[in-house]
């Protein structure tokens, strides 16, 4: 057995006790035998939503039939559900819009602000960015081959591959593997001073990480709304432009549903002002209704108080995990500097894959992701001191007993 460094945290017990946000579980599903640490991947189902699905289904679509689109106003859906988001990532109402996914809507605002930068034909990225970030790009340049694509690998500076040919940095705020957070003020600046524009994915910030667009100087950004937000799986995606260009841009997925007048029904395109262009074709009501039922636990709690609760559990459970886990082969891969650290937590361990699983049946749900990390992410929304402390505890007796290592394990499923 491995020395346990001696600790000396504060009770989880009186920090739930004079937690101000405590309260805020009972508005979440969160199955008994259960402690939750995914809510990054997919966030837990809040009570008040399967009443309003049931309701929007069996009321105004069962009966109200194509009605509703007035009677309740689903046609302004992605604009209300994008005013709900506005504060979260420190736009204003009227700039945010919700729709699709994550990955067409990141499609829509890297088309639109390349044709803002003509004649400049190189988009900044990096190369541990999530995989469907790279994915469109890599599609956009099939359909634009002179475009070039340049990775920033191995920790660089992506600000150090910038230069006068470069049209757009295309980065994520918080890497879904380390949790690290990119401080978009600087490189939205480094960005401009070359005359690139910032393309920011929020995916792993909106909801846990308060951002500040407008004061960033950002230009487009896309957030997930199943993550964090809770708006259940598939939940469609947020899109913001900062206003400058939202009136002059284009998008290249130009739709009915983001025509000035839809049902004027005119041949030609004219693209209604602002952010609302950005809508493609009709909406996913069903879900925007999931996602804007979701959102009103934000009338109850600001961002800075999710963020503070964040760092604390954050910082808890790595203090705990490296004090329970020394010498059984756990790295911590996520920064220390509660700064410069998103909502997640990952570690390092070579049989990453089996241990979650073996985690997982106990009843802790965290994720992998290759090639080796333990990531746990926690949503303070719903999230108990209590069951930090139950979690690294966990983590510690399947690392010291090697539970995990069962043929049962080892096998891999589909969605890790
Ligand atoms: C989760 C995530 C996405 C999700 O994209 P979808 O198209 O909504 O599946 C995109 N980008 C990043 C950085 C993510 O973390």
């Amino acid at each position: 057995m491995s020395e346990s460094k001696p600790l000396s945290l504060p009770s989880a017990e009186v920090l739930d006790r004079d937690d101000p946000i405590a309260h805020l579980r009972q508005e979440f599903e969160v199955p008994d035998g259960v402690i939750y640490l995914d809510g990054n991947s997919l966030g837990a189902l809040p009570r008040s939503v399967s009443l309003r699905v049931h309701r929007v289904i069996e009321d105004e679509w069962g009966r109200g039939l194509i009605r509703s689109w007035n009677s309740t106003d689903w046609y302004e859906l992605p604009s209300r559900v994008g005013d709900r988001i506005a504060p979260l990532i420190g736009a204003r109402p009227g700039e945010v819009v919700v729709g699709d996914s994550t990955s067409i809507s990141l499609f829509r605002v890297v088309a639109a602000a390349l044709r803002l930068q003509e004649g400049r034909g190189v988009i900044v990225t990096e190369r541990s960015n999530f995989p469907t970030d790279l994915y469109i790009l890599e599609g956009i340049k099939r359909m634009r081959p002179e475009l070039e694509i340049r990775q920033a690998v191995d920790g660089e500076d992506p600000a150090h591959l910038l230069d006068e040919r470069t049209a757009l940095l295309v980065l994520t705020h918080v890497d879904y593997r380390t949790g690290r957070i990119r401080d978009m003020e600087a490189l939205t600046q480094a960005a401009h001073q070359v005359g690139a524009l910032a393309i920011w994915d929020l995916s792993h910030s909106t909801g846990i990480v308060p951002v500040r667009l407008n004061d960033s100087g950002a230009d487009f950004a896309v957030g997930c709304g199943y993550k964090y937000l809770n708006g259940g799986p598939g939940a469609p995606s947020h899109t913001w432009v900062a206003p400058r260009h939202a009136d002059r841009v284009e998008q290249p997925l130009a739709g009915w549903f983001g025509h000035r007048d839809p049902f004027a029904f005119t041949p030609e395109y004219v693209p209604a002002p602002g952010i609302r262009r950005f809508i493609t074709g009709t909406q996913q009501v069903l879900s925007l209704s999931a996602l804007d039922e979701a959102m009103k636990v934000w009338e109850h709690v600001e961002i800075a108080q999710v963020r503070a609760k964040s760092i604390a559990q954050t910082s808890r459970f790595i203090a705990m995990v490296e004090a329970q886990c020394a010498g059984l082969g756990v790295t911590l891969v996520s920064p220390r500097d509660a700064e410069v650290r998103g909502g997640h937590v990952s570690f390092a361990h070579e049989h990453g894959y089996a241990v979650i699983q073996a985690l997982i049946e106990r009843g802790v749900i965290g994720d992998f992701r290759a090639p080796n990390l333990l990531r746990f992410g926690f949503s303070p929304l719903y999230l108990r001191f209590e069951e930090i402390d139950q979690a690294a505890a966990a983590l510690a007796d399947v690392l010291r007993t090697r539970s995990w290592d069962a043929p049962r394990f080892t096998e891999r499923r589909r969605v890790t």
